[in-house]
């Protein structure tokens, strides 16, 4: 069986697919999704458009019932679809049910948006008029998304265009077709009109492009590769649609020499190594005072070395598979190249035997690092994080803002004032204080500065600011 599209509220199918198989074990089969082609993009962003003017206007209560549907199903399937994003993805499976919960969750407080409309009214600057100033939807949107969270993100992106009114064409990542096949399996069955939501799973330079080229569709939420944003960048502003970019971290987690060690610790193996590496969020530099430097160090490496690498659903399990063969590659280059530029390889960096044949690598820590290195400065989105030694909290604070990304950054610290310092400080979209710097909430904004985010920020209220369109009304 070959699991289908979702266009138009009808299941189609095409000649081409795509087998899905699993990191931890590349013997295993999850399934055979097909791939969209550039016709059935166009028929899915076709349905859309139809029903976009209905559902821009259908009532509050509607929006309601169908988001809340969605929640309740993927709450009460959490195990399940957990176990399906651990094979398809990677993540062990206590990450990979908490991503599904964490859907069900979004889609429970985006059904409460959408009753949560509003506007101002306004007395005119003349007599006898009234001025309003209303919200409404762009209409059709495109999103795309990527590998790294196959079902929150597709669902933070899904559930905030469908609460503000929006028509949906979502196009997965090629390599976790899964978790977005049940996410629209499950919408499919809600209280929703035909074409409101459409499934397009394909390949982006085929399906994804054709999202961004297309006049009809208004507006582009993409989450991804900073080279890929890029490239949409020209195309969607030249046509003027309107663009939401999240794309990559080099994330700093600033250890200062007050900080509790086992907090510093317990942030940075959890901000650099949970998921594999594998979150933009992950704190993949960990710029240290030299006071706790070779504390850190030592008790960071003994931690890292004792991780237990496997397969994603063995309960022993504490970091997964990369996802895939092109991501593995690129975290061993870049293991070379730190090497080669003279950072010390503390631990790790090894491939891996496990009684499965899967993309196992022993998580890698660097120490002795410069921020000027590649390893500090490119995202290798993966199990590799570096060590970089600072002089004092000025210089930890000029350290962690050089990068052209600012997406999250940590610090750790007892003392309130260089915390404080920090968070007005921290040239980032999200500041954590002795937390690990990936981990966030649902109800509130996330993005970022400089190269990681472009557009307003997803989640939360402020979704509304990039899934709506200002309207004012003069009555006289
Ligand atoms: P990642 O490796 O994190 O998935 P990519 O930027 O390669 O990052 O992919 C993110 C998403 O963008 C995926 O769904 C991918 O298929 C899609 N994509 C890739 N190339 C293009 C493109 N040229 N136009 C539109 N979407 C694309």
């Amino acid at each position: 069986m070959v699991y289908k599209n979702l266009i138009g509220g009808d299941w189609v199918g095409s000649d081409r697919f795509r087998r899905n198989v699993n990191p931890s074990d590349l013997d295993e089969v999850i399934g055979e999704y097909a791939q969209a082609t550039a016709a059935d993009t166009d028929a899915a962003i076709a349905s859309a458009h139809a029903a976009s003017d209905g559902w821009a206007v259908a009532s509050p209560q509607a929006k309601f019932d169908a988001l809340d549907f969605v929640g309740t199903e993927l709450l009460a399937r959490a195990d399940e679809l957990g176990n399906l994003l651990a094979r398809e993805e990677g993540k062990i499976l206590i990450e990979a049910v908490a991503e599904v919960r964490r859907a069900g969750q979004i889609f429970k407080f985006f059904a409460g948006e959408s009753v949560r409309t509003g506007g101002e009214q306004l007395a005119s600057i003349r007599e006898g008029v009234d001025v309003e100033v209303t919200r409404e939807a762009l209409g059709v949107v495109g999103l795309i998304t990527p590998w790294n969270f196959p079902i929150a993100i597709p669902a933070w992106k899904t559930a905030a265009a469908l609460a503000h009114g929006n028509c949906v064409v979502l196009k997965p990542a090629d390599s976790v077709p899964a978790s977005a096949w049940a996410l629209a399996e499950i919408i499919s069955r809600s209280p929703m009109p035909r074409g409101v939501f459409n499934l397009a799973m394909g390949r982006g330079r085929v399906v994804g492009q054709r999202l961004v080229e297309d006049a009809r569709v208004a507006g582009i939420s993409f989450t991804g590769s900073t080279p890929t944003g890029r490239l949409l960048r020209t195309t969607a502003t030249e046509r003027g649609a309107k663009l939401q970019l999240e794309m990559g971290g080099k994330n700093p987690l600033v250890v200062l020499d007050d900080a509790n060690l086992d907090v510093a610790i317990e942030c940075a193996v959890n901000g650099a190594f949970f998921s594999t590496g594998q979150r933009c969020t992950a704190s993949s530099r960990l710029i240290v005072q030299k006071g706790i430097y070779s504390r850190f160090v030592a008790a960071l490496a003994k931690r890292v070395s004792n991780l237990r690498v496997g397969h994603a659903l063995d309960p022993e399990v504490q970091i997964g598979p990369v996802t895939d063969e092109d991501q593995l590659r690129q975290n061993l280059e870049y293991i070379k190249i730190g090497q080669d530029e003279g950072a010390r390889l503390a631990c790790g960096g090894d491939l891996v035997d496990r009684p499965t044949r899967g993309f196992f690598l022993q998580p890698a820590l660097f120490v002795d690092a410069d921020n000027a290195m590649r390893i500090a400065r490119e995202e290798i989105f993966g199990p590799v994080a570096c060590v970089i030694p600072a002089d004092d909290f000025e210089h930890a604070l000029a350290l962690a803002n050089d990068t052209p990304f600012g997406l999250s950054a940590g610090i750790c610290t007892t003392s309130l004032s260089y915390a404080r310092s920090f968070k007005r400080r921290a040239l980032a979209g999200m500041v954590m204080v002795n937390l690990p710097t990936a981990g966030v909430d649902y109800h509130v904004p996330f993005g970022g500065r400089k190269q990681s985010s472009f557009g307003p920020r997803e989640q939360g209220s402020h979704a509304r600011d990039f899934f709506t369109i200002v309207k004012t009304s003069y009555i006289g």
